[in-house]
């Protein structure tokens, strides 16, 4: 771990204890600008147990990985000359270069 990170822990730990310690606060002042109640509409409204149960299996039979990578796959370029790559080519058509 670098100073940098280690920086970044601290003052995030900080800001956590700070918020947790303004815990009241905060939630009131959330409650008076109405976004508990706002809040609250939406969830009945739109996130019923059906509609949550739908988000959870479509996250389930959705393999994010796959799609991921087929995403990256058509998204390649060559490390020499940035021309663009087909999904199954190993060298660059332009200058020719391996292509990992
Ligand atoms: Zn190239």
């Amino acid at each position: 771990m670098s100073p940098g990170h280690k920086k970044i822990v601290v003052l995030a730990t900080l800001v956590v204890v700070v918020l947790l310690a303004n815990a009241h606060t905060i939630a009131c002042w959330f409650d008076r600008q109405g976004l508990i109640a706002w809040a609250q509409d939406i969830r009945s409204e739109y996130l019923t147990g059906t509609a949550i149960t739908v988000i959870l299996v479509m996250f389930y039979l959705l393999d994010g990985k796959e799609a991921i990578r087929r995403c990256t796959d058509s998204l390649r370029r060559c490390p020499v000359c940035d021309h663009t790559i087909p999904q199954s080519g190993r060298y660059c058509a332009a200058c020719g270069s391996r292509v990992a």
